[in-house]
């Protein structure tokens, strides 16, 4: 899932200052699972932006709505109604969502209430370890289902650097190296030959510039 943390609230007092009226738009996918952005941190962040504008002397109005998805335009038009008693939209989904709201309502601002992280998996209760960098080119069949362009610093695709140590990442020694748990993995696999194949250089022009990487489903459109 995508993974978010919340924007600190004097950021998001900056960018709406100059406004009254506002929507706070949560999301009921991932920024929910991870409590970022949710229906609850939406009355959260509500309660304490009009409370902050309140102790310097002036109103903002809050209208509070959270969508199924802000990332599918179906959900974003339910914000169509409403979008004319607001002066700007603060939205509490991830830069996906952002960008879809403002795709849509392009006379309207729309503000990021929190910082959108990495796709990661959850280690345990509330913690969250990124794992994919959306390469476009998955090359999890060769390195033992362990991802070296998410784990390894260095985004070695060949074996580790010189820096490997016992296990742990030059660049930070809390850090497992991801080319001693692709190994390690291999091995308990019996599939050490895949650790002898070269990888060719990989085409980073399937990451990450808005164009290729576009996934289009004729079936869906
Ligand atoms: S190889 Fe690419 S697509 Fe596969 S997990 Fe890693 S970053 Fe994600
Ligand atoms: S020590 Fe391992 S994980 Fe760290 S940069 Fe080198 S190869 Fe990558």
């Amino acid at each position: 899932m995508i993974t978010a943390e919340s924007k600190p609230i004097d950021e998001i007092i900056e960018y709406i200052r100059p406004y009254r009226r506002i929507i706070l738009a949560g999301c009921n996918e991932c920024v929910t699972v991870c409590s970022a952005g949710g229906r609850k941190e939406v009355g959260i962040l509500s309660s304490a932006l009009q409370m902050a504008f309140m102790k310097s002397g002036r109103n903002l109005e809050v209208k509070e709505i959270t969508l199924e998805r802000q990332c599918d335009p179906e959900y974003v038009e339910e914000l169509a109604p409403i979008m004319d008693q607001a002066e700007a939209v603060v939205s509490m989904a991830c830069g996906c969502g952002v960008q879809e709201v403002a795709r849509r309502f392009k006379h309207t601002p729309v503000f990021p209430a929190v910082n959108t992280k990495f796709m990661g998996a959850s280690e345990r209760q509330g913690v969250w370890a990124e794992r994919c960098q959306g390469c476009g080119e998955c090359v999890l069949a060769v390195t033992g289902g362990i991802c070296p362009i998410a784990r390894c610093s260095k985004r070695l695709l060949n074996g580790p650097c010189g820096g490997s140590t016992n296990g742990k990442c030059e660049i930070n020694p809390e850090t497992d190296c991801a080319w001693q748990l692709i190994w390690d993995r291999l091995k308990a696999l019996g599939l050490e030959d895949r650790y002898e194949e070269i990888m060719e250089a990989k085409d980073w022009r399937t990451s990450r510039d808005g164009g290729p990487r576009r996934i289009i489903k004729e079936d869906l459109a």
